[in-house]
């Protein structure tokens, strides 16, 4: 008990206290929480009431825990489906704020929040944050996209209500985030990994060399990332990398994030309940089984989700967290089940072209996937940075990808800095590929 009650003073944040709930109490918490929050999105979204109603449910029927199996699924599509407000719980009178996700075709999808989601939202943050040491005194550099886009005004928040001090510089214009970073002594930035990792390489060429500068931290998110991109990023700039996750549909960053042990990603359990389901039956999966990670909000208000479906495969991890946490912990998430490539009838992620690459020296964590189809077959041509001597290292290369994705693809070694630089989420797919 001592040790655990260290560690959240270690914290130095009273919003971490909810993470040490006692295992019993919080499931407690969850089963009232998960009845509340059926119960409304059943009297408020009709959607959500006919899919009840065709299974002959009714809130009543939700007496443990285990019977958030018998709910119906969620998925993206309910809420192109539903656009605008379809899925909203609140009136509009009571929805303070709307954010949307660019959708890869016309319409967005929307989400809403009314004041209690903005301010749980706030809170989850501020204990992501303090689970990463980070505390009232730290300066904090947004450099995730303020707007409809969650990322950035997520992240403000939690950092403000951390009391740390916020730089809000939202995406782009690498040269200015450098010059802020050093001449406001900076000490943790937020935003995506490749762009960090763009940040990286601008400073070298700027000569401002980021392991003299006081940062000390990152949090990073909004895209999958490997354990080797971590390794890397750590070396080139000696600071502690932390992988934060969440998405919009649920309330945006903040659903989980490392603390420092980096034993994977604590779901804040007492607003978010998290399911693995195997991706193709959407039957549940244990503890410790790889599937598809189902989240439902416990306490949204505005637009409560019941068993959304997020795409990410993930597992959630046996047992407790060394730093005391009562919280549940997902391995960090490589891969959406609708990254999946198939070429030539082989499943293919670009987490394993990743971490293929990062394992060979000489090479940089710039690459790029490029599908053609050339008679009606389809072809696969990895581009990868590199520095250094070239013949040897395209053999390496070509070997660590034939191993890991049992294919031969066309490895292409092209010049540093010669593949698109992202200002956010990196694009690592082209696909040219016409059926
Ligand atoms: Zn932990």
């Amino acid at each position: 008990m001592n040790a655990i009650m260290e560690t959240a003073a270690s914290d130095c944040h009273p919003a971490s206290v909810p993470d040490y709930t006692p295992i019993p109490e919080l499931r407690e918490l969850q089963l009232r929480r998960l009845q509340a929050v059926v119960t409304l999105a059943w009297k408020q979204v009709k959607l959500f009431r006919d899919r009840m109603d065709e299974r002959g449910l009714t809130p009543e029927d939700i007496r443990s825990l285990e019977d958030i199996a018998r709910l119906p699924f969620t998925q993206k599509s309910d809420l192109r489906d539903t656009y605008p407000f379809g899925l909203f719980a609140s009136p509009m009178k009571d929805v303070v704020r709307l954010h949307a996700s660019s959708g890869t075709t016309g319409k967005p999808i929307v989400v809403a929040y009314t004041q209690k989601d903005v301010d749980v939202w706030t809170s989850v943050l501020v204990r992501c944050f303090a689970g990463c040491g980070l505390h009232r005194g730290d300066i904090m550099q947004i450099a995730y996209g303020y707007g409809l886009f969650t990322g950035g005004l997520g992240a403000h928040y939690g950092a403000e209500g951390l009391g740390a001090t916020v730089v809000p510089t939202s995406g782009g214009h690498a040269d200015r985030q450098i010059m802020l970073m050093r001449d406001f002594g900076v000490t943790a930035m937020c935003c995506t990994p490749t762009y960090f990792l763009h940040l990286i390489d601008r400073a070298a060429e700027l000569g401002v060399d980021l392991k003299e500068l006081p940062l000390r931290a990152g949090v990073f998110g909004a895209e999958p990332w490997t354990e080797s991109m971590r390794k890397h990023i750590e070396k080139m700039s000696s600071i502690e990398a932390f992988d934060i996750y969440g998405l919009s549909e649920i309330i945006g960053p903040g659903v989980g994030c490392e603390c420092r042990r980096h034993q994977g990603l604590h779901i804040f359990e007492d607003h978010f309940y998290p399911e693995i389901v195997d991706p193709e039956t959407g039957a549940p999966l244990p503890d410790g089984a790889e599937g598809e990670l189902v989240l439902t909000t416990l306490s949204k208000q505005a637009m409560p989700m019941i068993r959304y479906r997020t795409r990410d495969i993930t597992t959630i991890l046996r047992g407790q967290c060394a730093c005391g946490r009562t919280l549940r912990r997902i391995a960090r998430i490589g891969r959406r089940s609708d990254d999946m490539l198939i070429i030539r009838g082989v499943n293919v992620f670009p987490s394993q072209v990743e971490s293929a690459l990062l394992q060979i020296e000489g090479t940089l964590p710039h690459y790029q996937i490029l599908l053609t189809r050339l008679q009606g077959l389809d072809q696969m041509e990895v581009q990868v940075e590199v520095i250094g001597a070239l013949q040897e290292l395209h053999q390496k290369l070509q070997g660590a990808l034939d191993r890991v994705l049992g294919i031969r693809v066309r490895v292409a070694l092209v010049e540093a800095n010669s593949i698109e630089r992202s200002e956010g989420k990196a694009k690592r797919v082209i696909d040219r590929r016409t059926s």
